[in-house]
């Protein structure tokens, strides 16, 4: 069986804690810290389907035919700026589609390079090359909520800072659902756990295991939500502080008890 602790050993992350020693102190902390979120609020029975890259139009495609099919099912883009631009190119109101019917689209870098090469400067101007993109696509200025570094580099300083000066949270993910781990959410493994965020990318695989995974959250009665909920609910909850920690500076996750 597939279980969270494998895939985080195939992470990025994981491989970042493994080159720097001070792995810990390198994480966002400080009054200066952007939120960094996980996961969603254990108390609610919803997971978050999370889509990167967004590199194959006909992929993305399939994935608007099976939306329509599940109304009840919300997801979170996270396109590149070069795939906003070209997607748009081939396709023209894709993205506006998307938007209006109530996915949500986030920041995963214009060139798709790993942070952790660039300076602060650099991912600011790459952050607003992107959200240009956006804005020439889409028509307006959509509300940019999320940021997901590429590689899962939630450790560069860079993007870190970048997400504090633009008021974004960083959003990495508790679940993975295709890639080499496809097949992780269906029925033989059953491991939906309630407020995961799941990682999938625009990719044959992965498309392919959500065309399984739609009717199985159907049958389990679990919708899926925008990040925007998810991390809604969390701020709701932190307020309310019933069960959970409310320290200021930390993380949003891992705060409440289960
Ligand atoms: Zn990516």
């Amino acid at each position: 069986m597939f279980s969270r602790r494998d895939f985080l050993k195939l992470s990025g992350a994981a491989l970042l804690a493994a080159a720097f020693p001070n792995f810990e102190s390198a994480q966002a902390e400080g009054p200066s810290a952007p939120p960094t979120i996980w996961q969603g609020s254990k108390r609610h029975r919803y997971v978050a389907l999370t889509y990167d890259d967004c590199n194959w139009l006909y992929l993305m495609q399939d994935l608007e035919k099976l939306l329509a099919e599940y109304p009840d099912i919300r997801i979170t883009l996270f396109p590149t700026g070069e795939n906003l631009l070209s997607k748009e190119s081939q396709d023209h109101g894709i993205w506006n589609r998307f938007y209006d019917q109530g996915h949500e689209i986030g920041y995963h870098s214009y060139y798709h390079v790993d942070p952790g090469v660039m300076s602060l400067d650099e991912v600011v101007n790459d952050f607003d090359m992107w959200n240009e993109a956006l804005v020439k696509v889409m028509g307006f200025q959509p509300k940019v909520r999320f940021a997901r570094p590429v590689g899962g580099n939630y450790v560069s300083r860079s993007f870190i800072d970048m997400c504090a000066l633009r008021g974004l949270v960083l959003t990495m993910w508790s679940g993975a659902g295709g890639g080499e781990t496809a097949g992780v959410m269906n029925n033989t493994f059953n491991p939906i756990r309630n407020g995961d965020i799941v990682l999938f990318h625009i990719r044959r695989n992965d498309i392919e295991t959500t065309r399984a995974v739609f009717p199985y959250l159907k049958e389990q009665g679990v919708p899926s939500v925008t990040l925007s909920k998810l991390y809604d609910d969390l701020l709701i909850e932190q307020n309310q502080s019933e069960g959970c920690d409310v320290g200021a500076g930390s993380p949003l996750t891992r705060t409440c008890i289960e």
